[in-house]
């Protein structure tokens, strides 16, 4: 390495994580201003360097391809699951996820547990899972979502309408492939 790039890294290492943050906004927008000022030629610069190391590029990915699968099952760790029960479980779902039905082989799968008796009850995509604690796991508030939504969809006799606010971009599972 470069004497001056060592000198940096060191500099780095003494920060305190706010400095650390601070620094990286600062380079950013420092960034951003170079970028405004001649958005082509960085834009070129960029093309350039993708055609030059594409095979560096290539193999860079497919490093962070194995690191990220190999993280699949870093997570189970922290559960006191072994590999073989969660991969068990997974061919027991069909290897979907188990609400939505999506799959990404790419993806880790989210260990839906009983937070009280601590039974793993499914494997999920973490937007299922997340909504389900957003719905505290009850069984009993959702079946309430669900009536509520078959109550007020649609055929309302004088319906209030407003302006469709825009969806946010939900990147779908199911339109992954495994
Ligand atoms: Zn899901």
């Amino acid at each position: 390495m470069h004497p001056a790039a060592i000198r940096y890294k060191e500099r780095l290492a003494k920060m305190t994580p706010e400095e650390l943050l601070a620094h990286k906004e600062k380079i950013k927008e420092q960034y951003r201003k170079r970028y405004a000022k001649n958005p082509e030629q960085y834009r070129a610069y960029k093309r350039k360097y993708i055609e030059n190391n594409k095979e560096k590029l290539k193999e860079r990915y497919k490093q962070y391809r194995l690191k990220y699968k190999a993280n699949n099952y870093q997570h189970l760790k922290m559960f006191d699951m072994t590999k073989e029960q969660y991969l068990e479980m997974l061919e027991q779902q069909n290897h979907v996820y188990a609400i939505c039905g999506g799959t990404d082989k790419n993806k880790r799968l989210a260990v839906d547990h009983c937070h009280t008796t601590g039974v793993v009850r499914g494997l999920l995509c973490s937007a299922c899972n997340t909504s389900l604690g957003k719905f505290k796991d009850s069984v009993e508030l959702l079946e309430k979502a669900i009536q509520y939504l078959k109550d007020n969809n649609g055929n309302k006799p004088n319906p209030i309408i407003v302006k469709k606010a825009p969806r946010r971009r939900v990147r779908s599972s199911n339109s992954r492939t495994l």
